[in-house]
């Protein structure tokens, strides 16, 4: 019913891709990352939100037609029955259930298990096939508490009052995710933000996810005081240019589960990492696939083998599917 191709996962009986990395006829998309949702499918089945996140991201010209998935409902493609369900990543992230003849194989898209107020959180969905990514499917990963990571952030602004704080995170997800929480541990000061992050700011607020005052991180030769001892989030990859030095004495952080990897952070120049991931750590993934309990289990996208091996440990049938393409955009 499902099988990896060049494009992506293929239903050769609904006649649909999902999450394809070529243009297609069909496309089922679990959620907006870039590496999962593209430009220029002829139809797109997705979540509202997704689907005006694509919009957003590619212009309104992005497909030819679309089509917006309630979560819960049961929609029939091709003679498949497809449904979609929250999986708690981004704001519109589903995964994608498809079933026929009495078998139902859940596409989790990304995931994570963890609190998140800027998404609907994931529902484990009882399938047979229960296909995860493995982002982080090592043992080693075990990603904090997040208010604890952002205690750091703010305990740094008290010791370098001076210094401007550059929060890099990724521009859908995980900025306005990092912003909510920093307002949730008390910081009431303006947050100020790179452009590049504008627009899916507004689309959040827009959705009713409160990110209080932000502004932009706009600095002329008047106001370089204005940044002392503030917050500014934008993309990590501004950072890396001009743009970043622009500010005082920048203090360069960034919000990532790779920031669990010591030499990454170092590489980046990160001086402040801060470890908050929108996937599965190891132990959510093993909770998981234990609650959902299915009679096989695909992985993809990351780490496979460690999980694969523990899935045939537990006596579950498993493998890594090695699907290409996917680059995890929102770490
Ligand atoms: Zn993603």
């Amino acid at each position: 019913m499902l099988h990896p191709t060049p494009a992506g996962l293929f239903c050769p009986v609904g006649g649909f891709y999902i999450d394809p990395v070529r243009p297609v006829e069909r496309a089922l998309i679990t959620h907006g990352h870039s590496d999962h949702a593209r430009a220029g499918h002829r139809h797109v089945l997705a979540t509202r939100q997704t689907l005006d996140i694509m919009r957003i991201r590619y212009g309104e010209d992005c497909c030819e037609s679309e089509q917006a998935a309630e979560f819960g409902e049961i929609l029939d493609v091709g003679g498949v029955t497809v449904s979609f369900h929250p999986a708690g990543h981004v704001l519109g992230s589903a995964q994608i259930a498809v079933e026929k003849d009495g078998l139902r194989i859940v596409a989790s898209g990304d995931y994570k298990r963890g609190t998140d107020p800027t998404c609907a959180s994931f529902e484990p969905v009882k399938c047979d096939v229960f296909i995860t990514e493995a982002t982080f499917g090592l043992p080693v990963f075990h990603h904090p508490e997040p208010r604890g990571e952002i205690a750091k952030l703010l305990r740094s602004i008290e010791q370098f009052p001076d210094r401007t704080h550059l929060v890099g995170a990724y521009s859908l997800g995980k900025a306005q995710r990092v912003i909510r929480l920093i307002r949730d541990c008390g910081w009431e000061e303006p947050i100020y933000i790179h452009g590049a992050l504008a627009k899916l700011c507004d689309y959040y607020v827009g959705q009713g996810i409160e990110l209080g005052d932000l502004r932009p991180a706009t600095i002329d030769k008047s106001t370089p005081d204005l940044f002392k001892g503030a917050i500014v989030v934008g993309p990590p990859s501004a950072f890396q240019d001009r743009w970043a030095r622009r500010f005082n004495e920048p203090l360069i952080s960034f919000a990532s589960g790779w920031m669990m990897v010591r030499q990454r952070a170092k590489q980046g120049g990160v001086e402040l990492p801060l470890v908050i991931s929108d996937h599965c750590d190891w132990p959510e993934l093993l909770e998981t696939i234990k609650e959902i309990a299915p009679s096989e289990v695909w992985v993809t996208h990351g780490r496979e083998e460690a999980l694969v091996r523990w899935c045939e440990l537990q006596g579950i049938p498993a493998k890594p599917l090695h699907l290409v393409g996917y680059e995890d955009e929102g770490d």
